[in-house]
């Protein structure tokens, strides 16, 4: 035990070397996520493009992938600079190239990953991945107190939040000793002053609380124990949201004592897909996420069906994830 944290804090300090050095030998530097992003991947890519900004005044850093109008607070992104020759690309918070967000990782010569998801393939010169960190801001804040990278209290909001976001608040089992002791470190070092940040992150809107209420009326709760609802286009016409609202809403319904398994489907038209959003307060559910288009995490998950009939395929193994995880209780 003792041998393997050693060799494992020799393993982290060595990345966290590599990594620094690269991003001293280059002069411009493209900095990417994942679809769809969160405010984890835009924090830790923001986040990132400020730490190196802030160390290294002089070179040109870009942060790429869809504008998001939701979390506009967390900064606007980056066109990619059309020349990519002599471009470092880091990548955060996205464990295969297919979900990497408005950049061909391939025609970069040099590139670095940095997440943690569960292992799925290896595509970048320098792969850090740690499953065990509760978010990619996480391993960029442990990057900046690791290395030269200078912080100061705007960035340490920016991944606060991210860290803040993808724990739900420090309420998710990934949260470890290492997170609070993180975030400690940060607090003391920045002052960061992180009551002020919740409300940005948490308002809502009206229209958004009244379909919240609309979801809690119509959720369907199997015997099994599994939670869910299909949310078609009309509905949320109806209710003046968009395909990305039941997304943003779902942390709310984590802890319902009769749901272990909790999945909106919503009707995206824009993408002509369903798009999938799955947590769980027991069975594991990335398995049953990728054999639908989807992957994630253990207990958080997200997914895409072609359309609501196959919907319901994706609700039936789930379902029979909780009977499975009922019995061997
Ligand atoms: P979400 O439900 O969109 O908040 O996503 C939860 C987790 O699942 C995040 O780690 C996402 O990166 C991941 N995820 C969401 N959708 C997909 C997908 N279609 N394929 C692979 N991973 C996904």
């Amino acid at each position: 035990m003792y041998y393997n944290e050693t060799s494992n804090r020799k393993r982290e300090s060595m990345v966290y070397k590599k990594i620094y050095k690269k991003i001293k030998q280059y002069d411009n530097i493209v900095i990417a996520r994942h679809v769809g992003a969160d405010p984890d991947a835009l924090a830790s890519s923001i986040g990132l493009k400020e730490l190196i900004l802030n160390t290294f005044p002089n070179k040109n850093v870009f942060v790429v992938g869809k504008q998001t109008a939701r979390f506009k607070y967390l900064g606007v992104l980056d066109k990619a600079p059309d020349d990519l020759t002599n471009c470092l690309l880091i990548i955060t918070d996205t464990p295969d190239k297919k979900r990497v967000d408005g950049i061909n990782p391939d025609n970069f010569n040099y590139t670095i990953k940095i997440d943690h998801h569960p292992f799925i393939e290896s595509f970048c010169n320098i792969e850090w991945m740690d499953a065990t960190a509760c978010s990619a801001s996480q391993m960029i804040i442990e990057l900046a107190l690791k290395t030269k990278l200078k912080i100061n209290k705007e960035i340490a909001e920016k991944l606060f939040v991210g860290v803040v976001a993808d724990t739900n608040r420090f309420l998710y089992s990934y949260t470890t000793a290492k997170t609070f002791s993180l975030i400690s470190k940060l607090i003391d070092k920045t002052g960061l002053d992180f009551t002020n940040l919740y409300e940005q992150m948490y308002i809502k809107s009206y229209n958004d609380i009244k379909f919240s209420g609309y979801i809690a009326l119509n959720l369907n709760i199997t015997d099994d124990g599994l939670g869910y609802i299909k949310l078609d286009d009309q509905i949320l016409k109806e209710y003046n949201v968009d395909a990305s609202t039941p997304g943003n809403l779902i942390e709310n319904f984590g802890y319902i004592d009769e749901i272990k398994v909790l999945i909106f489907l919503t009707e995206d038209t824009a993408n002509n897909f369903i798009k999938c959003q799955i947590r769980s307060r027991g069975p594991v559910i990335n398995d049953t996420a990728t054999h639908f288009n989807g992957g994630g995490h253990a207990m958080a998950s997200g997914a895409k069906t072609v359309d609501f009939e196959q919907g319901d395929e994706l609700i039936e193994e789930l379902n029979e994830k909780c009977r499975e995880y009922n019995i061997g209780k």
